[in-house]
């Protein structure tokens, strides 16, 4: 009891041995029973690398825009909220600071860059430095905090496309993401689509000894073949089902089938939806509640049990966005 007082007293850092979750406020130990969306946005600018400008965005705008459609998780109990921008796409971390403060949603960011989209939103120096000094700079993201802050990531966001073999840049993250991971216990998700992106990721990150389950598989809805989930769950990593806010049917169907094929325990699902962009004029933000007003009772028709529900919306993320390996 007295080491369990020390702990609690002590926060964060002092958790070191036991799992725990780091969002924008702070770091919580690993609960599974609370409830989590795993991939949305609050905020993405397309504009890319090159001419992005935070500067151009109003925190306040977003927060009056954005703030109705999460203040609408409460009646459906969400904890955990992944927002899943990545940098130069919009990561703005005292604006997610200002919303978890004003919501009281645990608001998770992440450390890492996103090279989908041929590259359009990898800043020039990428190019340029090593695979270990880039991943220096997330591990230092880690250690001290994002843009200057003390706001720390609770996971490792890549993106590459989809291809085999992995663009030579691509092979670069998904690299540095390893030796970030494995300094840090962070999890890496990674933008990726269709399994043919899957498997050299999955290939690098064996050779590099990161264990599988720090791996999420982004967008997997994407992919035709249901059979591939299995041979990735058999892998150990994480499938990611997180179009929901644009479509329920497609993965409804290939809930059916994990459940069938007993993998349930290595899905995610979540909506990817949301955003502010500051290149529109009229703002078109996708809510992210058809998990609860469309999915569940679907699910729970065909005959999911609330255990498996509850692996789905609780046990599956906590255990994937647990940090587990702190010096
Ligand atoms: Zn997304």
């Amino acid at each position: 009891m007295l080491i369990f007082i020390l702990l609690m007293t002590f926060g964060g850092a002092i958790y070191a041995q036991q799992p725990y979750i780091q969002d924008v406020q702070g770091s919580h130990q690993v609960d599974y029973t609370q409830v989590w969306l795993s991939h949305e946005h609050i905020l993405v600018d397309f504009i890319g690398a090159d001419s992005i400008q935070p500067d151009s965005w109003s925190n306040d705008a977003i927060i009056s825009e954005v703030s109705p459609y999460l203040d609408e998780l409460a009646s459906y109990r969400v904890n955990y909220f992944v927002d899943a921008t990545p940098a130069y796409l919009g990561k703005d971390v005292l604006l997610l600071q200002k919303l978890a403060d004003k919501t009281g949603l645990r608001i998770i960011t992440n450390t890492g860059l996103y090279g989908a989209r041929k590259n359009k939103f990898v800043p020039h120096y990428v190019r340029e430095i090593s695979v270990e000094d880039l991943a220096e700079k997330w591990i230092n993201e880690f250690k001290n905090g994002i843009d200057g802050t003390s706001i720390k990531p609770g996971f490792i966001k890549i993106g590459v496309d989809t291809a085999d073999p992995l663009d030579t840049l691509h092979q670069k993250l998904v690299k540095a993401a390893a030796i970030t991971s494995l300094e840090t216990g962070l999890t890496i998700a990674s933008h990726t689509g269709k399994a043919i992106g899957l498997w050299p990721q999955l290939k690098i990150l064996k050779e590099m000894g990161v264990a599988l389950n720090s791996f999420i598989w982004v967008h997997a809805q994407s992919e035709d073949d249901n059979i591939t989930y299995l041979k990735a769950a058999t892998m150990g990593c994480w499938i990611s089902l997180d179009g929901l806010g644009w479509d329920v049917d497609r993965h409804l169907k290939k809930l059916l089938f994990a459940k069938e094929h007993g993998i349930l325990d290595r899905i995610l699902i979540s909506h990817d939806a949301g955003w502010y962009d500051p290149q529109k004029q009229q703002q078109n933000i996708t809510p992210y509640t058809n998990i609860f007003t469309k999915l569940l009772p679907e699910l729970r028709a065909q005959g999911f049990t609330e255990q498996e529900v509850a692996l789905l919306l609780s046990v599956n993320p906590a255990k994937a966005f647990a940090i587990e390996n702190v010096d």
